[in-house]
C-alpha cells in the first residue's frame, strides 16, 4: 500500500516528482500486547462473492460462499471475521445448527462436526451498509453522477466490513467474483473476466472475475462504476488504466511507463509477471494512495497531473510500487504485519531501481539519500525494530520502517552480494515461496545458501534492532610516513535496543587523477586506518559507492569540497561537498554553489546547490538565487523559487509576485504564491484574493492562496473565505474544501464571536462526503471554541470503524486536553491580572493623591 498521510505536494511521496507512501489507514480489532497471526482451524480453498451493490442506499447484500476444509481436528463450529454484518441465512451440507453474528464477528454451530480434511462450501445470505472496506462515490454524496463508482479496500483488515471471511494474511485461497450492477457500469476485480450477462428479471449486468492463484484476503478487490479505459500490452499480459470520466483527458500521462515497468520488473526479478493481468485505477478521494490489489490496483485521483506541471508531478514512482508489490506482497505475502518490510520494502526500492534503470545509476542512488537524510536518518529516538510486534495498531508498521529502511536493507544485502547473486536469491526467495506467506527468517535462508556467508549479525542489527549508525569520521595526512589516517568512530548510543555496528565499505582516494580504493570494515566503537600512499591525496571519500544507511559526518577542508565538486564521474561526491559548502558563508563557496546550480549535470545536485545557497542567507548568495531563476528542470526552478521565498526582503517579494503572475508551470506558481503568506497583508491582500478566486487543475492556485492567507493568520480573511467556499462547493475536491474550512477555522480562532465561522464548519458536519465531514470536524477543533465540543461527541460511536468518528474522538481529545490546560494558565493569568489591576488602582489613587496634595500644597490657581 501506498500512502495519502505523507502527503507532500500532489500525492504522497518524498521525491516531488513521483507519487507514494506510508497511510495511517486500516483498521485493527486486536487486543493489547504481541501481535502474533492467528491459528487457523480450516484451510480455506475457495471464496465466491455474488453480491449487488446498491449504490443509491450505499449498501451491499449477495451471498459469500466459503469451500474449506477443516485441518487437524473435527469442526463443529466455525468463527468467520464479520463486522456489522447483517446475516439472514447459512447454509452448509453438514447442516447449520445455529449462528449467531455480533458486531465484529459471526459464529456458526455444525449440525454435525466435519471430519478434517473433508471439502466443504458454506453459503451466507448478507447484506451491509459498510463504514469501511467498500466505499461508494456517489451524486448523493456531492461527486458528479457521470463519475458514479464503488470500490473496496482489503488491507488490513477491512474487507471483514464487506463480506464474511477468515481476515489474516496467512491464508490464501482462489476467489470468484460475481458483481450485479447497472449495464452501462465497468465491473473490475482480480483475475481473468469469465463473462458478462444481462438478468433479464433485475435488468442488471452480472460481470464475472475469477482469481485461480491463491492469494490472501486482504487483496481481493472489486470496483464498480463508470469508468472510462485504456489498454496496453507487455507481451501478453492485457494492461489496463482506468479512470473516472471527468479525469480522463489526463488518463494517459500516467500510464505512461506501465510496460517499461513490468518488462524491467521482469528482467530484474527473473520472474514473469504472475497473474492474469494488470489493471489500475482511479479512486475519488481515495483512503490511501494506491492499493496493489492482486492483478488490479486501486489509485488515487490525485495521482492524475495536467501535462502543465512538467517534470514535477508523475504517477511513475506510485505505478512502479505498487507494480513492484504484485510479486513482493501478492505472490509471496507478509505473514503477519510484524514483517511488513517484506511487501514494504521491496516495493520502494523496486520503484528505485526502476528509477536508475531509466535515468541511470545516479537516479537510484539519488532516491535512496532522500530516503536516508529526509526519512531515515532524521529518526534518531525509535527504539523499535523493523520486525517488531508490540504495535497497538497494524497501522502503525506502514512507516518508515516498513518503507524506505526496508528499501535500504535491500539495498545494502545487493551491495554485499552484488547484483547478480542477488538477483539470483530473490528469484529462489520468490520461486520458493510463491502463493505462500513469508517471514524475514526465509530471506536470510536463502541469502546464506546462495552465497554461503551468514547473515544472522546483518538482520540482527539492522531488521531485529533499532535505529542506524552515527559515523564520525576525520582524515589527515601524515607527510613524513606518507601515510593517510582515517579515523572512524561509531557514536550512536548501544544499548538494549540499538547495537554497534558491523559495517563493511570502503574509503577512496583520489591520488594523481587516480581512486585508489580501500576495503574496511567497521565493527568497533572507535578505528584509526592507515593508508600509505605514493602522495597526498586530493580527495577522500568514506563509502564512496554509497552502501551504508548511516548518518555520516565527516568534515574536510574547503579545497578537498571544491576538488570533490569538480569529479565529473561521482555524483554523491559532488552532492555531499554541495552540501557540506552550504556550511560556509564564504564568497568562494557562493560562486561554487552558483555554479553547480547552473551547470552540474544532476538534477539532484542543483537542488542541494540552490538549498545550499538558501542556507548560507547572505547578500550574496540571495543575489546568486536571484541570477538563477531561468532553469530548464521545472524541479529545480521550483527548488530555486523555494529558496528566494526564504530570504525575507522586498526583492524576494517582487520575484514571488512575478514568479505568481507569469511563471507558467502551475506547481510552481503555487510555490510562490504560497510565500507570499510570509509578508504583511498590506502588500500580498489583492494578490492572494485573486488567486483564491482563480481556477486551475486540482485547485492549486487556490489551495495555495489558502495556505498564504492561513499563513497570515488575518481574520479580516473570514468573509473572502466564506464567499469561495459557498462559490466552489461544487467544483472543489474534498481535500480542497477541507483545506479551505481549517484555514478560515485557523485564522478566526482568536476571533471574540466565532458564532458564524462555527455554524459554517457544523452545516458540513452533515456533507454527503466523509472526507468533509472529517475535515469539517478537525477544523472544528482548530477553531478552539469549547462550544463546539457537544456537537463533536456526537459523531463519536465506540470501536466504529467509520473515520468520521475515528476523527472525532481524536479532535474531541484534543479539544479536552486543551480545556484541562486552559484552568491553570487562565487562573495564573486572572490572578496576574487582578494584581496588575490592584496595583494600577493603588498607583492612580497614589497619583491622584499626589496631584491633590500638589494642588494644595500650590494653593488655590
Ligand atoms: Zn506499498
Amino acid at each position: 500500500m501506498v500512502a495519502g498521510a505523507f502527503e507532500r505536494e500532489l500525492i504522497c511521496r518524498y521525491r516531488s516528482s513521483d507519487s507514494a507512501e506510508e497511510m495511517q489507514i486500516g483498521l485493527d480489532f486486536d487486543e493489547e500486547g504481541r501481535r502474533y497471526a492467528p491459528d487457523r482451524s480450516v484451510d480455506v480453498l475457495h471464496i465466491k462473492l455474488d453480491v449487488r451493490p446498491d449504490f443509491a442506499r450505499r449498501t451491499i447484500s449477495g451471498t459469500t460462499y466459503l469451500t474449506f476444509s477443516p485441518i487437524s481436528q473435527p469442526l463443529s463450529s466455525l468463527r468467520l471475521d464479520a463486522v456489522n454484518l447483517t446475516i439472514s441465512a447459512v447454509r452448509c451440507p453438514a447442516g447449520v445448527a445455529d449462528f449467531v453474528s455480533t458486531a465484529k464477528d459471526l459464529e456458526i454451530q455444525f449440525a454435525h462436526a466435519i471430519p478434517p480434511g473433508t471439502k466443504t462450501t458454506i453459503e451466507i445470505d448478507y447484506s451491509a451498509e459498510p463504514l469501511a472496506g467498500l466505499y461508494f462515490r456517489t451524486p448523493e454524496m456531492g461527486y458528479p453522477a457521470g463519475d458514479t463508482h464503488c470500490w473496496t479496500q482489503g488491507e488490513t483488515h477491512e474487507a471483514r466490513c464487506w463480506f464474511p471471511c477468515f481476515d489474516y494474511p496467512n491464508e490464501r485461497s482462489s476467489t470468484e467474483i460475481i458483481c450485479r450492477v447497472p449495464p452501462d457500469m465497468t465491473v473490475l476485480s482480480n483475475g481473468r473476466k469469465l463473462g458478462e450477462m444481462l438478468d433479464s428479471s433485475t435488468g442488471l449486468k452480472a460481470v464475472h472475475w475469477y482469481q485461480e492463484k491463491p492469494h490472501v484476503n486482504y487483496l481481493i478487490c472489486l470496483v464498480a462504476g463508470y469508468l472510462k479505459g485504456l489498454t496496453k500490452q507487455h507481451r501478453d499480459v492485457q494492461l489496463g488504466f482506468y479512470t473516472q470520466p471527468s479525469l480522463f483527458e489526463h488518463a494517459a500521462n500516467s500510464f505512461e511507463d506501465t510496460p517499461a515497468i513490468m518488462e524491467f520488473y521482469e528482467q530484474e526479478i527473473g520472474v514473469p509477471f504472475p497473474w492474469d493481468k494488470y489493471d489500475q485505477v482511479t479512486i475519488c478521494d481515495f483512503t490511501a494512495g494506491g492499493m496493489e490489489n492482486t492483478s488490479l490496483t486501486t489509485l488515487t485521483h490525485r495521482t492524475i497531473f495536467s501535462k502543465a506541471s512538467e517534470n514535477i508531478r508523475s504517477t511513475r514512482g506510485l505505478d512502479a510500487h505498487e507494480m513492484a508489490h504484485q510479486w513482493f506482497g501478492d505472490l509471496v505475502t507478509c505473514k503477519d504485519w510484524s514483517h511488513l518490510w517484506l511487501n514494504e520494502g521491496f516495493a520502494t526500492y523496486y520503484a528505485l531501481l526502476y528509477e536508475g534503470h531509466k535515468f541511470g545509476d545516479d537516479a537510484l542512488r539519488y532516491g535512496l539519500y532522500e530516503d536516508a537524510t529526509d526519512r531515515v536518518l532524521t529518526r534518531q529516538e525509535d527504539t523499535r525494530p523493523i520486525v517488531f510486534n508490540q504495535y497497538k495498531n497494524s497501522s502503525e508498521q506502514f512507516d518508515y520502517r516498513a518503507y524506505p529502511k526496508g528499501s535500504w536493507v535491500l539495498h545494502m544485502l545487493r551491495c554485499q552480494l552484488g547484483p547478480d547473486l542477488y538477483r539470483d536469491c530473490i528469484r529462489e526467495y520468490l520461486m520458493r515461496h510463491a502463493l505462500s506467506s513469508v517471514v524475514t527468517d526465509d530471506l536470510r535462508q536463502i541469502m546464506e545458501q546462495k552465497s554461503g556467508r551468514t547473515f544472522d549479525q546483518f538482520f540482527d542489527q539492522w531488521v531485529y534492532h533499532a535505529r542506524h549508525p552515527d559515523l564520525k569520521i576525520e582524515y589527515q595526512w601524515l607527510p613524513e610516513t606518507k601515510l593517510a589516517k582515517v579515523t572512524v568512530r561509531q557514536t550512536q548510543q548501544v544499548n538494549d535496543h540499538v547495537l554497534l555496528f558491523h559495517l563493511p565499505t570502503k574509503v577512496r582516494f583520489v591520488v594523481g587523477g587516480n581512486d585508489l580504493d580501500r576495503q574496511i570494515v567497521i565493527d568497533r566503537e572507535q578505528h584509526d586506518f592507515y593508508f600509505p600512499l605514493a602522495e597526498k591525496p586530493t580527495v577522500v571519500r568514506f563509502d564512496p559507492d554509497y552502501t551504508l544507511l548511516a548518518r555520516v559526518e565527516f568534515d574536510l577542508p574547503d579545497e578537498m569540497l571544491f576538488n570533490q565538486l569538480d569529479r565529473k564521474n561521482d555524483m554523491m561526491g559532488r552532492l555531499l561537498a554541495t552540501v557540506a559548502l552550504g556550511n560556509r558563508r564564504t564568497q568562494q563557496s557562493v560562486q561554487r554553489l552558483k555554479k553547480t546550480l547552473n551547470e552540474d549535470p544532476f538534477f539532484g545536485v542543483r537542488l542541494a546547490a540552490s538549498e545550499s545557497l538558501q542556507k548560507i542567507q547572505n547578500d550574496g548568495s540571495f543575489k546568486a538565487l536571484a541570477e538563477s531563476l531561468r532553469q530548464a528542470d521545472a524541479r529545480v526552478r521550483l527548488r530555486v523559487v523555494r529558496d528566494i521565498a526564504s530570504f525575507y526582503r522586498d526583492e524576494s517579494l517582487e520575484i514571488l509576485k512575478t514568479v505568481a503572475a507569469y511563471e507558467p508551470n502551475p506547481a510552481i506558481r503555487a510555490e510562490a504564491i504560497r510565500a507570499l503568506g510570509q509578508y504583511p497583508p498590506d502588500k500580498t491582500r489583492n494578490d492572494l484574493l485573486t488567486y483564491l478566486r482563480t481556477e486551475s487543475f486540482g485547485d492549486e492556485i487556490a489551495l495555495a492562496a489558502t495556505a498564504a492567507i492561513e499563513q497570515q493568520k488575518d481574520p479580516s480573511y473570514r468573509d473572502p473565505l466564506m464567499e469561495t467556499i459557498a462559490e466552489r462547493v461544487d467544483q472543489f475536491d474534498s481535500r480542497s474544501i477541507g483545506q479551505t474550512l481549517s484555514t478560515l477555522a485557523v485564522i478566526c480562532s482568536q476571533d471574540d464571536d466565532k458564532t458564524p465561522v462555527r455554524n459554517l464548519l457544523e452545516g458540513y458536519l452533515s456533507s454527503p462526503k466523509q472526507a468533509v465531514r472529517v475535515a469539517a470536524i478537525r477544523a472544528l477543533g482548530e477553531l478552539k471554541d469549547p462550544r463546539t465540543a457537544s456537537m463533536i461527541s456526537s459523531f463519536i460511536v465506540p470501536d466504529s470503524p467509520d473515520r468520521v468518528s475515528q476523527a472525532a474522538a481524536a479532535t474531541l481529545k484534543e479539544i479536552q486536553e486543551q480545556a484541562a490546560l486552559v484552568p491553570a494558565e487562565v487562573i495564573e493569568l486572572r490572578n496576574l491580572v487582578q494584581k496588575v489591576k490592584e496595583e494600577n488602582e493603588k498607583l492612580r489613587k497614589d497619583l491622584d493623591d499626589l496631584k491633590a496634595r500638589v494642588e494644595a500644597t500650590n494653593g488655590t490657581k
